[in-house]
């Protein structure tokens, strides 16, 4: 499996850095944002380090980490209201850690066009 020692997430997910763990499977991550942009703002990310989405190729890993998304979404208790589910890709898509995640966020009504 790959890691990039310098990658902040593969270091959460090695346990060499703290972070606000809210699930945890052998396959992937789940923590609270450190700057949430909802009152509820969850990353999930796989443990192997892939740069971004327009790395990755595993259709199943992807569409495990939407199934996690669902259940992180009932877990945080957003799912009755709503969420939002949110890739960032590359610079224009707004990425600023290069270790593909998703973002969960709920808590508030969104807005739409994002900005
Ligand atoms: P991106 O902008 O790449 O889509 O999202 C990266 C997210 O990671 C940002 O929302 C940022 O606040 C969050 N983040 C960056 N560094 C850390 C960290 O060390 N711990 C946690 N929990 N979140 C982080
Ligand atoms: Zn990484």
């Amino acid at each position: 499996m790959k890691t990039d020692p310098t990658c902040v997430f593969c270091k959460i997910a090695a346990d060499q850095m703290p972070a606000t763990i809210v699930d945890r499977r052998p396959w992937a991550i789940a923590i609270r944002d450190i700057n949430p942009q909802a009152p509820d703002h969850v990353l999930i990310f796989p443990t192997e380090h892939i740069p971004s989405l327009a790395d990755c190729e595993d259709g199943t890993l992807l569409g495990d980490m939407m199934l996690l998304a669902k259940e992180i979404a009932r877990k945080v208790h957003v799912d009755h209201g709503g969420y939002r589910v949110v890739v960032n890709i590359g610079k224009h898509g707004g990425q600023t850690v290069d270790h593909l995640h998703l973002h969960v966020l709920g808590g508030r009504r969104m807005q739409w066009p994002p900005g």
